[in-house]
């Protein structure tokens, strides 16, 4: 058998090898995205940071209108997204919408 031959099989054995092995790594990511959980407000970590889904509900001295996870330094997601990943609360989601006492501002 010439190296052609042998080469092209290798590629082809390769190729579906490769195609075969897609939907098990699409299992993986989603089951990484279903691993996060949302913050619970009533979680002890929450409770001490004052978190809130809606920032409208917070009665807070420190609190400024405007200020909102989506545009917070600690959210994960883009601001199009309904929930992200806080890197305050490791990783878990907050709302878009939501507000804590560790907020700072996107630089
Ligand atoms: S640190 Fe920022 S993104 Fe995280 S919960 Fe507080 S305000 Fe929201």
């Amino acid at each position: 058998m010439s190296d052609s031959k042998l080469s092209r099989r290798s590629f082809l054995r390769n190729a579906v090898l490769t195609v075969a092995a897609l939907p098990a790594t699409a299992a993986l990511v989603n089951r990484q995205a279903w691993a996060q959980e949302k913050v619970d407000p009533e979680g002890a970590q929450a409770q001490s940071l004052n978190y809130v889904h809606d920032a409208s509900e917070v009665d807070h001295e420190s609190y400024e209108e405007g200020q909102l996870c989506k545009n917070c330094q600690f959210y994960q997601a883009g601001e199009d997204e309904e929930w992200g990943p806080c890197t305050i609360f490791g990783g878990d989601l907050v709302n878009a919408n939501g507000w804590c006492t560790s907020y700072a501002p996107k630089a």
